[in-house]
């Protein structure tokens, strides 16, 4: 028999619709693919290199478990250009992809009866990581109307005493909003009144649009520093999903812990990896620029597209790779004899009728919308939302 942690769990949803597109491909079905939560660009070519160089020079042994030092140094480094902030070697972690920090640092810090604050739209992976540590994920409703904000009041209403942290994300997965800086230093300082931890997925920080900037809660002052720890990793802004590397800055006991159970599961990240990690942070960065403006433009194109759609309305993204259009107003229509009542039934009518993949709303908490990756050809997105506009003028 199965275990009740892993009779419980459910696959990725975002993993399990790229897989199911991918079959479906694989048979010759031409499938506009939404789907997946990675960019579409090649890994720059210096990067690749490094990793050449380095197997070449036979760096394919272990390495220390927690990352080798000169990774740790360009980590360090980044975070002093990018972000104002000074850290030691033993407040850095290297691990197998931002997820697996996620992971690592929900182990180290969560048991039983904590519960932990998620706003919602959230990450897919944020509460069942949160369940995995025994500990409970508590939601925070926010709103498309008040910009996917978390006021003070509304985490008020949230904190109990068993309150063990909250988990940020911004650029955020899958609205692509940004907290401003009032409602960070507001959270922050309740961090510090309360008590808890901030859990801080800067994963998206390169891929911030217009007129925002990143701003790390982190940065705000050293007080918020001492409770915060921040997730990030080089697969999102280096077009690096495949090779696993993922980092994890904060205080040296959390790092310690983590770093303990890393030692006792996965051993060290790939050793090539570290090294084209090396060459992501300390190399050129105009890749990030390259990237920044084709998402730019389909964002464009997929805001505008949606938002003329009749009954569809659409959150403009200021960061990462994705839009969250809401289709509360078209829902309860029919399609020949079947009612589309959900997000869910919207995705399958999508895909098996319309051949276009997108993720429902619901897997990220909130009900009537729909997540499309736009990490894809501007030819898939043009293509893809002729047939989203064909299906929803399709319904009755
Ligand atoms: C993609 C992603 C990550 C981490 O991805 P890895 O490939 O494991 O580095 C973390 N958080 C969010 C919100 C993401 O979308």
């Amino acid at each position: 028999m199965l275990s009740k942690r892993a009779h419980a769990l459910k696959p990725s949803p975002t993993l399990a619709i790229s897989a199911k597109e991918k079959a479906l491909k694989a048979q010759g079905v031409d499938i506009a693919g939404f789907g997946a939560g990675e960019p579409d660009f090649d890994t720059p070519a210096h990067i690749k290199e490094a990793a050449i160089k380095a197997i070449n020079e036979g760096f394919t042994k272990y390495t220390p478990v927690s990352g080798i030092d000169p990774l740790k140094d360009a980590i360090i480094e980044k975070f002093k250009r990018d972000n104002g902030l000074e850290y030691k070697r033993e407040e850095i972690i290297v691990s197998c992809g931002g997820k697996h920090s996620l992971y690592n640092l929900f182990q180290a810090l969560f048991d039983e009866g904590d519960e932990v604050l998620i706003p919602s739209p959230f990450w897919v992976s944020y509460p069942p990581m949160v369940e995995l540590a025994g500990a409970k994920p508590v939601i925070i409703e926010t709103e498309e109307a008040d910009d996917y904000q978390i006021t003070e009041k509304l985490l008020k209403k949230h904190i109990t005493k068993h309150t063990k942290a909250i988990i940020l994300n911004y650029p955020s997965n899958p609205v692509g909003s940004v907290f401003t800086l009032k409602n960070l230093e507001a959270i922050g300082k309740m961090a510090i009144e309360k008590g808890f931890y901030i859990i801080s997925d800067e994963i998206y920080e390169k891929l911030i649009y217009d007129e925002y900037v990143h701003t790390s809660i982190a940065s705000i002052d050293k007080a918020i520093k001492e409770r915060t720890i921040i997730c990030h990793g080089v697969s999102k802004t280096y077009s690096m999903t495949g090779w696993r590397i993922g980092f994890t800055a904060g205080p040296k006991e959390i790092i310690g812990a983590m770093s303990n159970i890393q030692s006792q599961s996965t051993s060290n990240p790939t050793s090539i990896s570290q090294k084209a990690a090396i060459a992501a942070l300390n190399g050129p960065q105009e890749s990030i620029a390259m990237m920044l403006e084709q998402f730019k433009k389909r964002r464009d194109f997929l805001v505008s597209g949606f938002r003329s759609i009749e009954g569809v309305t659409c959150y403009n993204p200021k960061g990462a790779f994705y839009v969250f259009p809401n289709f509360k107003k078209v829902l309860g229509r029919r399609y020949i004899e079947k009612t589309i009542d959900t997000s869910a039934a919207l995705t399958t009518l999508l895909l098996e009728e319309f051949h276009t993949a997108v993720v429902p709303g619901i897997e990220f908490g909130k009900e009537g919308y729909l997540r499309l990756s736009y990490a894809t050809s501007m030819e898939v997105i043009e293509k893809g939302l002729e047939r989203i506009k064909k299906a929803i003028s399709a319904l009755e």
